[in-house]
């Protein structure tokens, strides 16, 4: 899995599906563009008998097929959906190289012709420098593949066939400056495209998250049964909502004052987490309130989990600094999805429930 240095631990696997989707895209885009080049290129060439090129015919066609046989190739995964998304990267390095391979290839016979076909196949090495670092999609160490290995290969061949460097370097010196310009286009796009995405990622964090305790927030946890609901009516699967109040919590506000008070509820928080399965959601529903969703959950297993909760609170008392820490109780409220009612229904069924247990003296668990 790739992720810059500079993104969060946290949002790393997120930045790695983005990327990959993005990865995706380009990949069938820049097919489609490659095919449609080529399948003109080689329609020309039959069409016409002859290539703007003077290969023998066996070059000429080992340049032209391999970017028609790579970008059908990589179509037919595409829309043939070949299991997984990890050939993706690899297959749009493969579209760049054959992409590339063609271009400078056909660039080594142009050379020594000059005029026109010079002239054209310079025009369309430079254009592909620039597609080559649009789809690098990594900044400038993304460019190695299918920019820096193409170019340095066509030097080093240029130079081996005996071509004079300073010649070529003259004859290369728009190649150059294009690489430059497509290296710091690529740079520039790449930075802009992380702090989009952090800032993307802060926001939405921003307006799910409880910046208090880290929970989900009411409305990630509103969005949360939606989705449960949803997936009740698909598979049947029973869930169950549990509704946490803190006891006489105005207390510790009063006695200790509200930073002792905000770190009890930052404790209770990670108690909270610490005591549920990886799949249920524990978010705060409002100030010293807490609600639990457990899926796959019938009464007896809310029951059992609601019961290790207040068991979790109740144990050990909470650290509030210089004072000696104090004992926090809480009292539960379950309902279990009916199947028909709304996710403020069943919230307020489990909010019915709590009432009763503080009615009962506290401390407990009730089940509507
Ligand atoms: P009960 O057992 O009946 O629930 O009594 P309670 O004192 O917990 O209930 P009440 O609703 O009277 O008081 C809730 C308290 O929670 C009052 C409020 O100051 C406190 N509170 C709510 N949000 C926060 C917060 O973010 N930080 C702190 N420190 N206190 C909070
Ligand atoms: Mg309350
Ligand atoms: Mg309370």
């Amino acid at each position: 899995m790739f992720a810059p240095a500079n993104i969060p631990q946290r949002f790393r696997d997120a930045y790695a599906r983005s990327e990959q989707g993005l990865i995706r895209d380009v990949m069938v885009k820049g097919a489609w563009v490659v095919l449609f080049v080529s399948a003109i290129t080689n329609g020309s060439v039959l069409i016409r008998g002859r290539s703007l090129i003077e290969a023998d015919p066996t070059w000429g066609l080992a340049l032209r097929l391999p970017p028609l046989v790579v970008s059908i190739l990589a179509l037919a995964m595409h829309y043939g959906r070949f299991p997984g998304s990890s050939w993706s990267m690899p297959m749009l390095r493969l579209i760049s190289l054959s992409a590339m391979w063609s271009i400078f290839g056909s660039l080594v016979f142009a050379y020594d012709q000059g005029g026109s076909a010079f002239r054209m196949m310079t025009e369309l090495a430079i254009l592909s420098i620039f597609c080559a670092a649009l789809v690098s999609l990594r900044g400038v160490r993304g460019c190695v593949i299918p920019l820096f290995l193409p170019l340095s290969t066509f030097v080093v061949v240029m130079l081996y066939q005996g071509h004079p460097p300073l010649e070529l370097l003259l004859k290369l010196l728009s190649f150059i400056s294009a690489t430059v310009i497509a290296v710091l286009v690529t740079h520039v796009l790449y930075h802009r495209r992380i702090a989009e995405f952090l800032a993307r990622q802060k926001l939405n964090e921003m307006s799910t998250i409880d910046s208090l305790t880290g929970l989900m927030n009411r409305r990630a946890m509103t969005e949360r049964l939606d989705s449960e609901r949803a997936r009740y009516h698909r598979l049947s699967h029973s869930f169950a909502v549990v509704l946490l109040d803190l006891d006489h919590f105005k207390r510790v506000n009063d006695n200790f004052g509200h930073q002792a008070g905000d770190r009890v509820l930052r404790e209770v928080a990670n108690r909270l987490k610490l005591h549920t399965r990886q799949q249920d959601c524990v978010g705060r529903w409002g100030g010293e309130e807490f609600l639990m969703l457990l899926p796959d959950t019938g009464e007896q297993g809310a029951m059992t989990a609601a019961e290790k909760l207040r068991t979790a609170l109740q144990q050990h008392p909470f650290e509030i600094g210089d004072a000696p820490p104090v004992s926090q109780t809480g009292s539960f409220g379950i309902a279990i999805y009916d199947g028909r009612e709304s996710a403020s229904r069943l919230v307020a069924r489990a909010d019915q429930a709590l009432y009763m247990a503080k009615e009962c003296g506290r401390n407990r668990v009730v089940v509507a």
